[in-house]
């Protein structure tokens, strides 16, 4: 995003009429345009990566205390800190891979930008970049191509609205001035006289004149502060909008057993060497290659909805739940229910059967006359998936931003992941000192091999809503 369109996106608003419960201080609902409730929806897009990285410009103090009250968000944020201390030149297939996923991309993204107001500033996938001497592009800033250099060449994009999918079936199809009802659990209903009567029922009010309408504009401040609290409360318009603090009262959830969304996809299954406290029973360490740490890091690439499409909405904090089932109820074809990971951003073993989109990867590059203009100076380089318009063209295939490469990490190095996840790429000479630093008596210790398949899988993506996301947790 430029500057100006940041800025043009922070003095947006939207016009919101709320109902609250003088008695207790809460939001009962809001009444809402449709602009607002697919900014809501879009929350669905986000992968966990951009999460992290968008309420990491909220308020500090709140954070540590949202931290807290969720660990969910303290999860992911653990696991993008993991990201951000792996500096090592061992670790990383290049310089590239831990941008990735520290900034990992939209896979909605053409249909996020024709939202009024799109949260998810990560650098969009239509800006082009082709190589001067190859016949090559890549649309990620800093790669350089296979030739050495970098690709200079910044044609404009004919296909102006992103790559892929064009289709308008992540929002709402009709531009009809339909007005919605929004719970404060984030339960959303078209607007009428009878769902405001079954929104107020459901909150156990039962005097009117405890209630009072109440206008005011919200923006994107107040949205960010609705996507934490989305992910932390069990009230986040009340939080947001009366700018109390809650406590989430969900019920603990860590009873998932049979609230898993079962596939009969049979996927590579990966092995991992644990080294286990038998007095403790706790894993006190994994022994790991590529593929396996990929597979944990790349959670950072993985779109809430997707996430949400396997483990059964019931199971979530209840009011991510409520948006998925309101999202499924107001338009069960959306995208949003099910959003791929971006291209390229897939791992070699995804046992969740979550992959990436495809784009296209051969476009047109060449010289366009723009016929709009008498003038007929203006000739512009450009770039387009359909050749129609571009004189003097050449076919251009897209870089692979991992060239010769297999993932994120070095496949031929292996990993430690601690209890808690963290990751070390493993140093032959390090044994002794890894077995000081533990402190355990080894006659406690033993050694077991886990495999790793869906189910296994699944239970590291539930664990990320529990108290602990650590490997004793999920696989022990
Ligand atoms: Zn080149």
């Amino acid at each position: 995003m430029t500057s100006q369109q940041e800025q043009q996106e922070e003095s947006k608003t939207f016009p919101l009429k709320i109902t609250v419960d003088k008695q207790s201080n809460k939001v009962v609902f809001v009444e809402a345009t449709k602009d607002f409730v697919e900014t809501l929806f879009s929350f669905l897009s986000l992968p966990l990566g951009t999460i992290v990285r968008l309420l990491a410009t909220t308020d500090k103090n709140d954070r540590q205390q949202l931290s807290k009250s969720s660990p969910f968000f303290e999860n992911i944020k653990n696991l993008y800190q993991t990201v951000q201390n792996l500096n090592s030149d061992e670790v990383w297939n290049n310089p590239l891979c831990k941008q990735m996923l520290l900034h990992p991309r939209n896979s909605c993204e053409s249909l996020c930008m024709k939202l009024y107001l799109n949260i998810d500033d990560s650098e969009p996938s239509s800006k082009f970049y082709v190589c001067d001497s190859c016949n090559k592009f890549t649309t990620f800033r800093n790669l350089d191509c296979t030739c050495g250099k970098p690709p200079n060449r910044q044609p404009k994009n004919l296909d102006s609205e992103g790559q892929g999918n064009h289709a308008s079936n992540g929002f709402f199809d009709t531009k009809s001035e339909q007005m919605f009802l929004v719970s404060d659990d984030l339960k959303i209903l078209p607007s009428s006289l009878l769902n405001s009567m079954q929104m107020l029922l459901k909150s156990g009010i039962s005097d009117s004149t405890q209630l009072e309408e109440v206008t005011q504009n919200i923006g994107k401040k107040e949205i960010l502060n609705l996507l934490k609290y989305t992910l932390t409360s069990h009230e986040p318009l009340t939080n947001t909008i009366l700018q109390s603090s809650s406590k989430n009262n969900d019920e603990p959830r860590n009873q998932y057993v049979n609230g898993i969304v079962t596939s009969n996809y049979k996927r590579n299954k990966m092995d991992i060497k644990v080294l286990q406290s038998r007095s403790k029973k706790k894993l006190v360490s994994a022994e790991a290659d590529g593929d396996f740490i990929d597979f944990i890091l790349g959670f950072l690439t993985i779109p809430l909805g997707s996430i949400l499409k396997i483990l059964i909405p019931n199971n979530f904090p209840r009011c991510v739940g409520n948006l998925y089932k309101s999202v499924k109820n107001l338009n069960p074809m959306s995208e949003l229910l099910h959003p791929c990971i971006a291209p390229h951003y897939g791992c070699p073993n995804q046992p969740l059967n979550i992959f990436p989109l495809k784009f296209p990867d051969h476009y047109y590059y060449g010289i366009h006359h723009n016929d709009d203009d008498d003038d007929y100076n203006t000739i512009e380089e450009v770039i387009s998936n359909s050749h129609v318009s571009i004189v003097n063209r050449r076919s251009v295939t897209e870089l692979d931003p991992r060239e010769g490469a297999v993932g994120f990490v070095k496949r031929a190095a292996f990993y430690v992941l601690g209890d808690d996840l963290e990751v070390k790429p493993l140093a032959a000479n390090s044994f002794l000192s890894y077995l000081k630093e533990l402190s355990l008596p080894l006659d406690d210790l033993e050694v077991a091999v886990i495999t790793v398949g869906e189910e296994e899988a699944k239970s590291f993506l539930q664990a990320l809503f529990t108290s602990k996301f650590t490997l004793t947790s999920v696989l022990n």
